[in-house]
C-alpha cells in the first residue's frame, strides 16, 4: 500500500486517493495509530497516496485514537503510544525517495500541460524530500523564466514571528485552563488509583498540548517557506521560544481558571481593585506559581502532568530542531537555483 508504482513509465500518474486532485500536495504517507484495551494492544496505520486537505483527516484519526486509547494497556499501550505520538508530532511517515519521484514525475506532467506555476510547485516540493540533479536543473531553468517571488522584508518577517509567539501564547492559556476546568469537573476522581481512570485523566492533556505542537510545526513549516528563510537561527529561536511560551502559558492557563473558579465561588478580595490587580499579576506570573504548586503538593498526578509538561517540551524542541535544519537547508538549495546570473543566461 505505501509503495505504489511510482517509478513506473505508466501514462497514468497516480493521483489523491480521496479526491482525485493531482498537485503539489500529494503525498504518499502512513500515520501509525495504538489501539489498547487494558492488557491488549494493537498498532495499526493509516497508509495512502493523499492531497494536503485528505491527510490532514487521517492524520487527526491516528492521532486521536493514539492520545485518546492508545495508553489504556499494560504495559505495551504505554511504550507505544508516546512513541507513534512523537512520530506523528513529526507529521506521520513519508518515504523521502518516493514522494521525491512522485512530485518530481508531477513536476514533468504540469510542463506537458504548459503549466509552469504549478510545475515550480512540484519541483519545489521535490526538492523538499531529496536533492536530485534532475530536478534542480529543471527547477532552474522555471525560475529563469518566471523569477521566485520577493522575500518579505525583515519587519513583516519579525512581525509575522511575534504574531506566532503570541498566538501560541494564547492557545496555551486557554489549553490550560480547558485542562484545569475538565479535572476540576471530574475532580472526584483525582484520587483514584486506578491506572486506567488515572490515565483518562491525563489524556485531555496530552491531546491539547500534542495538537498544539504539532499545529506549530506546520505554522513554523509554512513561514519557512513564505519568508524564504534560509537561516536555520531564527527558525529555531522562533520554534523554542514559542514552545516555551506556549507550555509556560498551559500552566498560567491552570492558575487562571483555578483564580477564576476562586473568584465566581464567590470568595473574592475585599475590594475591586484587589481582585483586578491579583487578575493581572496570575495572569502572566501563574505559571511560576504553578510549578511550585506542582513541587509542593506531593500528590502523584501533580508528577505526572509536570512530567507530561517535561516531556511535551523536550519532544516539541526535538521536533521542531529536526525540521527547521530540514526547512532552512531546502530554502538555501531553492534560493541557490535562482539568482541574476540564471536570468541572462539561460535560455529556456
Ligand atoms: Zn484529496
Amino acid at each position: 500500500m505505501l509503495n505504489p508504482d511510482v517509478q513506473s513509465n505508466g501514462m497514468e500518474l497516480p493521483t489523491c486517493q480521496s479526491c482525485g486532485r493531482q498537485d503539489e500536495t500529494l503525498r504518499l504517507a502512513a500515520y501509525p495509530f495504538v489501539v489498547s484495551v487494558v492488557f491488549m494492544t494493537f498498532q495499526r496505520q493509516f497508509s495512502g497516496l493523499w492531497c494536503s486537505r485528505h491527510r490532514i483527516g487521517y492524520w487527526l484519526q491516528a492521532a486521536l485514537i493514539t492520545s485518546i486509547i492508545g495508553w489504556l494497556g499494560f504495559p505495551f499501550g504505554l511504550v507505544f503510544a508516546p512513541f507513534r505520538l512523537f512520530q506523528l508530532m513529526g507529521g506521520g511517515i513519508q518515504p523521502a525517495e518516493a514522494n521525491s519521484e512522485l512530485l518530481r514525475r508531477l513536476g514533468e506532467k504540469k510542463i506537458q500541460e504548459g503549466n509552469s506555476a504549478a510545475a515550480i510547485k512540484c519541483f519545489e516540493a521535490s526538492l523538499q524530500y531529496m536533492d536530485v540533479p534532475e530536478v534542480r536543473e529543471r527547477l532552474q531553468r522555471l525560475y529563469a523564466m518566471q523569477a521566485r517571488g520577493e522575500a518579505p522584508n525583515r519587519l513583516k518577517r519579525y512581525s509575522l514571528y511575534l504574531g506566532v509567539i503570541i498566538a501560541f501564547s494564547i492557545l496555551g492559556q486557554l489549553a490550560g485552563a480547558a485542562d484545569y476546568l475538565l479535572s476540576y469537573f471530574v475532580g472526584g476522581i483525582v484520587t483514584s488509583t486506578n491506572l486506567i481512570l488515572v490515565i483518562l485523566l491525563w489524556t485531555p492533556t496530552v491531546t491539547m498540548i500534542f495538537l498544539s505542537i504539532s499545529l506549530l510545526r506546520c505554522v513554523l513549516e509554512w513561514a519557512a517557506r513564505f519568508t524564504q528563510q534560509t537561516s536555520v537561527f531564527p527558525l529555531l529561536v522562533v520554534g523554542i521560544s514559542t514552545l516555551l511560551f506556549f507550555i509556560y502559558n498551559v500552566m498560567t492557563g491552570e492558575s487562571f481558571a483555578d483564580f477564576l473558579v476562586f473568584v465566581m465561588w464567590g470568595e473574592g478580595y475585599d475590594s475591586q481593585i484587589d481582585t483586578i490587580v491579583s487578575a493581572s499579576l496570575i495572569f502572566f506570573l501563574g505559571g511560576v506559581d504553578y510549578v511550585y504548586y506542582l513541587f509542593t503538593v506531593g500528590q502523584a498526578w501533580a508528577m505526572i502532568q509536570g512530567g507530561i509538561l517535561l516531556v511535551s517540551l523536550v519532544a516539541g524542541i526535538v521536533t521542531l530542531w529536526k525540521k527547521a535544519y530540514g526547512w532552512a537547508r531546502w530554502q538555501t538549495l531553492l534560493r541557490s537555483l535562482q539568482g541574476p546570473q540564471w536570468n541572462r543566461n539561460v535560455e529556456f
